[in-house]
């Protein structure tokens, strides 16, 4: 039996979390062997706790097996002091739980091709996966700052900082991944500049070994950002340094067009993760039962495959989306203009009967 903590957060958090225990309920009447507990983040957490992330919630999520999360944040908590901040739940999240893992797939059903900026043809059935490392490299290296140079000028500055046992980590994490899709992974570097990604090149060449399944190619960053827009469809999964995967995940989610329907993961060395929507919590929007569902019902396929080795579950959810999607059910978002379009629980209720 496998304990999920399901964190519905703030703004339209708690509308497209709803609908996503629909799709865990119903399978698991099917015989999926889950269980479900309930706890606060971000600033409903705030609210009703004082804290973005109460002691109680940490406890709960390091008990659980995965966690559901939707989205935190909002306007009426931009005042707070930075500790007490929404985001800071998710980052404590992070941290807690040693989440260094951060998986953001990039997919785009062919029946949205038109939703994206890339022409149809360019990335039209798109699925790619970029393995982003998340608590290490410049973000968190030291030293870090800003000083007074002796002739009064200012100098800022940040380390990037890899150890061999953080790449190893990501790399293996990554390799582990490619197993379970197309088998093809590129590791994307400076190496031609930073002494730290050839190290970081070094390090994935060697564990390349113990995954023989795997084809294991290079690419640097630069060049990767141009294929990532020239030739999206070339990729499988991509691993790569934190900062790189920022902006590079970022760009790949844009290929799609379509923030409300990519889901994504942050796991940790022995596969627990966290799961949520890239998007954040549409505080333009909350309330009104229009927001997208389906990046956080696909966040439950990630978990039951990624987490709990449960392909065939996860697969039948993918193909579910991909029925109601053909059956031309659209929320507002990805509707196109003048197209009919339904609203957070119809579109819900339709992924659950579309499970057959
Ligand atoms: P956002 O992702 O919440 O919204 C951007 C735009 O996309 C908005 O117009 C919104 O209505 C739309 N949108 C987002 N998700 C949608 C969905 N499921 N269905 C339909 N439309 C959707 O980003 P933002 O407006 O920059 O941020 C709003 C709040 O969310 C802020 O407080 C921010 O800090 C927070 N945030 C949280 C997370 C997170 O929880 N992981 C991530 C990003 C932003």
């Amino acid at each position: 039996m496998k304990k999920i903590l399901v964190l519905p957060g703030d703004g339209i958090g708690p509308e497209i979390v709803a609908e996503a225990v629909k799709v865990l309920e119903r399978l698991r009447a099917d015989g999926l062997e889950v269980e479900l507990e309930h706890g606060l983040v971000g600033g409903s957490a705030y609210d009703a706790k004082g804290h973005p992330l109460p002691e109680q919630t940490l406890v709960q999520a390091r008990a659980a097996d995965a966690i559901l999360l939707g989205a935190v944040g909002g306007p009426q908590y931009e005042a707070l002091e930075r500790p007490l901040r929404p985001e800071q739940g998710l980052l404590g999240l992070r941290s807690g739980l040693e989440l260094f893992s951060n998986l953001r797939p990039a997919i785009l059903y062919p029946q949205l091709a038109d939703a994206s900026t890339l022409k149809p043809e360019v990335v039209s059935g798109l699925d790619i996966m970029i393995v982003r490392e998340l608590t290490g490299g410049i973000y968190f290296g030291e030293p870090r700052g800003v000083r007074t140079l002796d002739n009064g000028e200012q100098e800022g500055f940040n380390t990037l900082v890899y150890r061999e046992s953080e790449i190893e980590r990501i790399g293996r994490s990554a390799f582990e991944i490619a197993q379970k899709r197309g088998r093809r992974l590129c590791s994307v570097d400076k190496a031609n500049v930073l002494e730290v990604t050839e190290l970081w090149r070094q390090v994935m060449l060697r564990i390349a070994q113990d995954y023989a399944d795997v084809e294991l190619t290079h690419m640097y960053v630069d060049n990767a950002a141009m294929q990532l827009v020239r030739a999206p469809k070339q990729f499988d999964v991509v691993v790569t340094a934190n900062m790189f995967g920022d902006i590079l995940s970022d760009a790949a989610a844009m290929l799609t067009g379509s923030i409300g329907m990519l889901p994504s993961a942050s796991l940790d060395a022995d596969g627990k993760g966290m799961y949520e929507p890239i998007h954040g919590s549409a505080p333009d929007i909350a309330g009104q039962g229009v927001a997208n569902p389906l990046a956080t019902i696909l966040s439950v396929a990630m978990m039951l495959r990624y987490s709990f080795g449960w392909s065939e579950a996860a697969d039948r959810i993918e193909a579910a989306v991909g029925r109601v999607l053909d059956q031309g059910l659209r929320t507002p978002d990805i509707a196109a203009e003048g197209q009919a379009s339904v609203g957070t629980a119809q579109m819900g209720d339709a992924v659950v009967a579309a499970l057959g």
